[in-house]
């Protein structure tokens, strides 16, 4: 069953329904930035139950004056420290980060909607 999302201003849709056949190339893949704000690190660590020290110790590193959340390397992939192989899911999902859950309508596809078919096989032409 197909489960199309538009939104406006983008050029192309995304089918969510592409999501179970996927493993998760949004979350495992290249190496990439994860960040979080402030309100999203008091959320995810509240929700995994640590204190914001803890948490900002063991998951997140910071670029530039960014937290991004840590990633493991697994052979010559890289994938999110919350993302987990055996569910093929977000362990975090409910508190995971805006980043996460407006993906992939990110202002920085708008013009490379090929880079982002590379990434994301639910891309489909609006
Ligand atoms: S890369 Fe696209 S299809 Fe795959 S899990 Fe992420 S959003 Fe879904
Ligand atoms: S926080 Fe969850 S949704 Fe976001 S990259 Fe990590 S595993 Fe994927």
């Amino acid at each position: 069953m197909s489960n199309i999302i538009k939104k406006e201003g983008y050029n192309y849709s995304f089918d969510a329904s592409a999501c179970s056949a996927c493993s998760a190339r949004c979350c495992t893949g290249e190496s990439g930035y994860i960040y979080v704000s402030t309100q999203e690190i008091e959320k995810i660590a509240n929700f995994i139950g640590l204190d914001t020290e803890e948490f900002m110790q063991k998951y997140l590193y910071k670029n530039g004056y960014k937290y991004s959340i840590k990633e493991r390397k697994i052979g010559e992939s890289y994938e999110c420290a919350f993302y987990d192989r055996v569910s093929n899911g977000c362990t975090i999902y409910e508190a995971r980060p805006t980043q996460c859950i407006t993906f992939p309508f990110w202002d920085y596809f708008k013009d490379r909607v090929d880079e982002l078919k590379l990434e994301c096989p639910g891309i489909i032409d609006a």
